[in-house]
């Protein structure tokens, strides 16, 4: 079944022309680069301008601050193409977060300083909320921001900060009133990730991702970098957080994998026949196309809500739910008919797909974990969406 939610004669001409671009320009190396956050090199950076130059890295932003006046609904074709094409965009965390967060709150000076620089692929951006008291509940975070007559000065721990130790910008939440109500004590910051007073190290993923553990010590911050309002940054986040959830549930990524295991059961022999002949192998396969299907329908009806001008709520936590469940399901399923053989590295001789099964396995332990966790997705649909209490 293909579902799509584009039909006019432009947005799938815009569909063919992103899809032939990435035809064109994506080499394994700028996979590579995006799809373990190891840093980028030359060629993810150079991807990233072409990108730019493109008009495709601000499309649903206004012409004065770099975009391309374009909608929702061609932001949404280049997301499911990129899937499509098995790559990411390039600086999700700008794109998807901090960009809107400025354009719908930020100050006109830091419109006009960011949003074209963001547009034209030029600067990249790290997360900074996370810290080690406070991952799922945010507001027990401690990092604090004290106001000076000049600037802010910072100081405290983020962990699990993936892209500092390439971005330029960190997207930063710090405390800036400690004796306000929580949700109201919180303000958000771009810090240059290179200032005096910032120490980065790395910390290694199970998946062979770098993320890292962002150190601050009295690091001083112009006050034209604080996002909007001063401990607003609660409310903003929240806002982004929506957003973020829907733009990581991509099922369209799943189905070349599937299609690989598939294509593997097809070619492969087991007790003297083809696995696609074992009732078992089919049933798994089977499983998998179906929870596929389901996951494009829960990821349709929370896009298909912001194309109606509405704001999905708890319905892109249950996509993004389904999802990272779901490629942990293909992971495992993969494994079971991989056999043995899949667990070995990708450079042994012996290992089918090129070790991709073994990899997801590891990899997809954080997806369940990044945005929200699933018990925490659970949380907000029993609350939000069945209209439980609370406790
Ligand atoms: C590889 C990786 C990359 C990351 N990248 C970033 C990044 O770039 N920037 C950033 O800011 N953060 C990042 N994170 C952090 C991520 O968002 C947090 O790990 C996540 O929000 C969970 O927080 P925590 O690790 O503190 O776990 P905790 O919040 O301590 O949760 C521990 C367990 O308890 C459960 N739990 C917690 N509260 C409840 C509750 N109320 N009800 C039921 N169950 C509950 C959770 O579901 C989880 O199973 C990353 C994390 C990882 C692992």
């Amino acid at each position: 079944m293909n579902f799509n939610l584009t039909s006019t004669p432009e947005e799938e001409k815009f569909r063919q022309e992103v899809s032939d671009f990435l035809d064109k320009e994506l080499t394994d190396e700028i996979r590579r680069q995006y799809a373990i956050d190891k840093g980028l090199g030359p060629e993810g950076r150079a991807f990233a301008l072409k990108l730019g130059a493109k008009g495709w890295l601000g499309l649903g932003w206004p012409k004065e601050y770099g975009g391309s006046d374009g909608s929702i609904i061609h932001d949404f074709i280049l997301v499911q193409e990129f899937a499509r094409h098995e790559v990411h965009i390039p600086n999700e965390v700008a794109r998807f977060m901090s960009g809107p967060t400025i354009l719908h709150h930020g100050s006109e000076e830091m419109k006009r300083e960011f949003l074209p620089r963001i547009a034209r692929g030029e600067i990249e951006f790290g997360l900074g909320y996370t810290e080690p008291p406070a991952g799922s509940d945010l507001l027990a975070m401690q990092m604090v921001a004290v106001e000076k007559e000049d600037c802010y000065l910072i100081t405290g721990q983020k962990t699990f900060n993936t892209e500092s130790h390439y971005a330029d910008y960190h997207w930063l939440a710090a405390k800036t009133d400690l004796n306000a109500p929580k949700h109201e004590s919180i303000s958000l910051f771009v810090v240059d990730q290179r200032s005096p007073g910032i120490t980065i190290t790395p910390i290694w993923t199970l998946g062979g991702e770098r993320t890292n553990e962002v150190f601050y010590d009295d690091v001083r911050v112009p006050k034209n970098r604080l996002v909007g309002e001063k401990n607003r940054g609660f409310y903003y986040m929240i806002e982004a957080l929506n957003y973020e959830r829907l733009m990581m549930s991509q099922t369209e990524r799943l189905v070349p994998i599937l299609n690989r295991i598939i294509e593997y059961t097809r070619q492969t022999r087991r007790n003297g026949k083809l696995m696609t002949e074992d009732p078992l192998v089919r049933n798994k396969l089977a499983q998998m196309a179906i929870e596929i299907e389901v996951s494009k329908c829960l990821e349709y009806r929370a896009f298909a809500m912001l194309f109606e001008g509405r704001s999905p709520d708890y319905e892109s936590g249950i996509s993004k739910l389904f999802i990272s469940e779901l490629y942990q399901r293909l992971a495992y399923t993969g494994m079971e008919i991989l056999g043995f053989f899949g667990r070995l590295d990708e450079d042994s001789k012996w290992v089918p797909l090129r070790g991709e099964i073994s990899r997801l396995c590891r990899m997809s332990v954080v997806y369940t974990i990044g945005g929200g966790t699933s018990e925490i997705i659970r949380n907000l649909t029993a609350t939000r969406g069945l209209g439980l209490p609370r406790n």
